[in-house]
């Protein structure tokens, strides 16, 4: 019996109703599988913990969640904490410190949910989005000045270096060439931008000719909002900078049906450090504590940490049930437009993964 080590990290707002919800189906996965099982230690890591302790997380946390074989994590961010205080305290302080710099992030419309595109199904949007995570816009190269006087001044600096690109571009050309269309869009912005993104276009020409058999294009970033809208069908595999990815897997995700079923993982690809899997939405803090957040988000990311495991069979089988699930209205929660509560989509998700035809 292989054993694997999780790392559940909840966090904040409907994180920790999706972590738990995500906890119990990879349990009963496990427990249909029979060849794995699961040792789940629980991070009280977050908003609350910063209230107590003035930090997100304790300053050894690294070492406590180093050897794991993964991380599910639910979202940082507290009505009561600014934004930027939570993230880079957080996510972004597991992130980089881990080299998860591929962020890889499907879409596809599942059965059962309408896309706000009219007639798109699954086989027109069937995309993965490659996001830079390491540097970038999101390096945290900045600074402010003269705070409080007139001559108050700020700048956020996109750091963008050659092997950072390198890995993230050839990365990408490699999950392209494993989809069956082998097709990858690599997203700039090299007419503005004409420092890093120009060098980011000329990688992505030398790293091609690695890839002779990936069909390949460039786009603008703002083109490219257009493109996912009016051209769905024209695109497989994304590649694009950590700004330009975030904002373009929202509306991704928004036009596969919500921002709700929406999974990420970001990987550390060498497997020095676990890699950690999360949806992509926040800690909605509409609807947290009210039991309706939709949990398929994290079920999704569960599959994909599954990937990672190398249990393929079992991460097919939790999409089946992931699948089989949205297909029936009566396990849409309000975002899709229906009424079931969280529970009720997990037991049901659950009850697909125990079912023989599953
Ligand atoms: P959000 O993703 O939390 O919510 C946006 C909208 O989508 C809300 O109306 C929300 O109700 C809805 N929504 C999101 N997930 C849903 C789900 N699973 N089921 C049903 N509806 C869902 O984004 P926001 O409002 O911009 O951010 C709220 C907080 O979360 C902020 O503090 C922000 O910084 C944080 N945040 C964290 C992460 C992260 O940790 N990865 C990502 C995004 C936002
Ligand atoms: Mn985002």
């Amino acid at each position: 019996m292989k054993t694997y080590k999780i790392a559940a990290i909840p966090g904040d707002g409907i994180g920790a109703e999706v972590v738990s919800a995500g906890i119990e189906v990879l349990q009963a996965l496990a427990k249909r599988d029979g060849s794995f099982e699961f040792l789940v230690d629980d991070f009280d890591w977050g908003g609350e913990y910063y209230k107590k302790h003035g930090r997100m997380m304790p300053g050894d946390g690294l070492d406590q969640i180093r050897n794991h074989d993964a991380i599910l994590f639910g979202s940082a961010g507290h009505p009561d904490i600014p934004d930027h205080v939570t993230l880079w305290g957080l996510r972004l302080a597991i992130c980089q410190p881990f080299d998860q710099y591929a962020n890889v992030r499907p879409t596809r419309v599942l059965p059962g949910i309408t896309s706000p595109l009219r007639k798109v199904n699954d086989k027109e949007l069937d995309w993965v989005i490659v996001r830079e995570n390491s540097e970038g816009e999101y390096a945290g190269v900045g600074g402010r000045v003269h705070q409080g006087s007139p001559l108050e001044a700020a700048t956020d600096v996109a750091m963008f270096t050659r092997p950072g690109v390198e890995r993230i571009m050839r990365f990408a050309f490699r999950l392209a060439q494993t989809r069956p269309r082998k097709l990858l869009t690599v997203v700039t912005k090299s007419n503005a931008q004409r420092h890093a993104m120009v060098m980011w276009d000329e990688i992505a020409t030398e790293i091609a000719r690695e890839f002779p058999d990936v069909t390949w294009d460039r786009m603008l970033v703002d083109a490219m909002t257009m493109r996912m809208v009016m051209r769905p069908q024209s695109i497989d595999t994304v590649v694009a900078t950590n700004l330009h990815a975030d904002i373009l897997s929202d509306l991704a995700a928004a036009l596969s049906g919500s921002l709700g079923i929406a999974p990420t993982a970001n990987l550390n690809p060498e497997r020095h450090y676990p890699s950690m899997f999360e949806p992509i939405h926040g800690s909605a803090f509409d609807i947290m504590g009210k039991g309706i957040a939709n949990p398929i988000g994290t079920f999704w990311s569960a599959v994909m940490l599954m990937e990672h495991l190398d249990e393929n069979p079992a991460a097919s089988r939790l999409m089946e049930a992931i699948e089989q699930v949205t297909a029936d209205p009566r396990f849409h929660t309000p975002d899709l437009g229906g009424s079931a509560t969280t529970d009720d989509v997990t037991a049901a998700v659950i009850d697909a993964i125990r079912g023989a035809n599953v």
